[in-house]
């Protein structure tokens, strides 16, 4: 779940809402109005636009923005009133005592798309592991009201399921993929130096709208997209008490001169190993934004001065669909 904290859109950290320690379900809600598509950049903006519209509501008295939480049409889930919170949003006082409340920022026309289906999904469980129970019920199955219209009162009805991750239009080609045999004759062997965060190269790249398996290189997904990653490396020379670290890493564009620079890493899975070889895999769920490059890094905390240390295979799977 892409989570969008209340203090990364705009609004003060805690909600003033009254607690909620748990409830008997979650119900959907939409915004009831036009509401055009657009790019994922201006989702925060109509995010403090529906809080300020609830704030300025004075029939309704609201506290803050009347759900727990808002989901974007590119998925991303925006901290609202957040678990454990009363919502405004279901009608009346029982309504909002029996059941928390995810608003999709989708309108009165149009399908959601599964980007949006899937953040309401992964919204909904995260209120079910935080006091949230089974129940999932249309706004309207609260209080007579159309919200949250059509598309989406079918898609709970149908038990709100996560629609599957959708084939990527630029997927490989299978004989794009390189062959086990081809990829081992290849040399990705790299001297790991201590301390050092090493990039690995990806077996295959992207190259504009098609997959390239030639050169590799250290970047992949160069548009903005959400993507599943993994690799795997192969590291010979381990030295007992060795520890090593994976993780992936975002490149943007430098604003000054040639190049590109680190502007964000994923949390370090900290494998620690025993010595002699080993092969480590990490994988990492996120969304890149666009003008990024994603990379793969390796480190090695060497114990041992004399120890070399290489790591001579690197593997890479992704599945990432546009954002
Ligand atoms: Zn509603
Ligand atoms: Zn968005």
């Amino acid at each position: 779940m892409q989570l969008i904290a209340r203090t990364a859109w705009g609004a003060p950290a805690a909600s003033p809402a009254a607690a909620l320690p748990s409830a008997r379900g979650v119900a959907v809600h939409y915004l009831g109005v036009r509401y055009d598509s657009r790019p994922h950049s201006q989702c925060a903006a109509q995010v403090r636009s529906v809080r300020s519209s609830h704030l300025a509501n004075k029939q309704e008295n609201y506290l803050d923005v009347a759900y727990n939480f808002l989901i974007c049409e590119h998925g991303a889930v925006f901290e609202g009133r957040g678990v454990r919170k009363r919502s405004g949003a279901n009608g009346g006082t029982a309504q909002n005592a029996s059941h928390y409340a995810v608003c999709a920022l989708h309108g009165t026309s149009g399908q959601p798309s599964d980007a949006l289906l899937r953040g309401l999904g992964e919204a909904i469980a995260h209120l079910q592991a935080n006091g949230a129970g089974r129940e999932v019920v249309c706004h309207g199955d609260l209080t007579a009201t159309a919200c949250p219209g059509g598309p989406l009162t079918s898609w709970v009805r149908a038990g709100h399921p996560l629609p599957p991750i959708s084939t990527p239009p630029n997927r490989p080609e299978e004989d794009a993929v390189p062959t086990a045999a081809a990829f081992r004759a290849r040399d990705y062997t790299r001297k790991l130096r201590p301390d050092e965060w090493t990039l690995l190269n990806w077996t295959r790249r992207q190259d504009g709208e098609k997959w390239a398996t030639k050169d590799p290189e250290p970047s992949l997904l160069l548009s903005a997209c959400q993507y599943t990653a993994s690799f795997g490396v192969r590291i010979k020379g381990l030295q007992p008490g060795d520890e090593v670290q994976l993780r992936f890493s975002y490149w943007a564009k430098k604003k000054e001169g040639d190049g590109w620079e680190r502007v964000a890493t994923t949390p370090i899975d900290s494998p620690a190993h025993v010595g002699g070889s080993g092969h480590f895999t990490y994988q990492w769920t996120g969304r890149l934004p666009a003008g990024r490059r994603l990379r793969a890094e390796v480190l090695h905390f060497r114990r041992d001065a004399d120890a070399k240390v290489v790591c001579d295979l690197a593997d890479f799977e992704a599945s990432y669909w546009p954002a």
